[in-house]
């Protein structure tokens, strides 16, 4: 069992869509960025690719290539997703806040573990995404900005198989004759 964690922020902007779990928010402002912006997922990604010790977003989809200029960041998360399961990684659970003063998120969450989860092939009882204010106080109070963080666990393919194992082995003539 691996644990992760990802942290992200991006400034509010007129001029921008602003999106969300690739939710399209409607709002008078969105958030800066080279790709959509969409700072939950990426919090999600960092938090993916860090209990797999696989970097960070920066370095699998850098802001520097014309290639992810603009591109929807449900689509780079869902790369990601890829990328765990060639490494034999499963996700256990996602869980992420998204820390904004305005516009109020309660009404968009569900739509947003909705796209997370699809991306990533999982349950939504796999993935939880929460709103919080900061009572109006620093860059998020202010309106400046946007943040989000997220913890991720994932499970390897070695853990399974271990634990199957360990619960009633009985050398191989032990095995049910369904797993032989
Ligand atoms: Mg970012």
């Amino acid at each position: 069992m691996r644990i992760g964690m990802g942290y992200d922020v991006h400034r509010l902007e007129e001029g921008r869509d602003l999106i969300l779990g690739g939710v399209k928010i409607p709002y008078e402002k969105g958030l800066l960025g080279h790709s959509d912006a969409d700072v939950v997922t990426h919090a999600i990604m960092d938090a993916l690719l860090g209990a797999a010790a696989l970097g960070d977003i920066g370095k699998h989809f850098p802001d520097t290539d014309p290639e992810y200029e603009g591109i929807s960041s449900i689509e780079l998360l869902r790369r990601v997703g890829q990328l765990l399961e060639e490494h034999f990684y499963f996700i256990g659970n996602i869980d992420a806040t998204i820390i904004a003063q305005r516009p109020r998120l309660a009404p968009y969450r569900e739509e947003m573990v909705r796209n997370v989860a699809a991306a990533l092939g999982i349950s939504e009882d796999q993935v939880c995404i929460k709103a919080t204010t900061e009572e109006g106080l620093g860059f998020t109070g202010s309106g400046a900005g946007i943040s989000a963080h997220a913890i991720a666990l994932l499970n390897q393919a070695a853990d399974y198989e271990y634990g199957d194992v360990k619960r009633d082995c009985g050398g191989c003539s032990g095995c049910p004759a369904d797993r032989k």
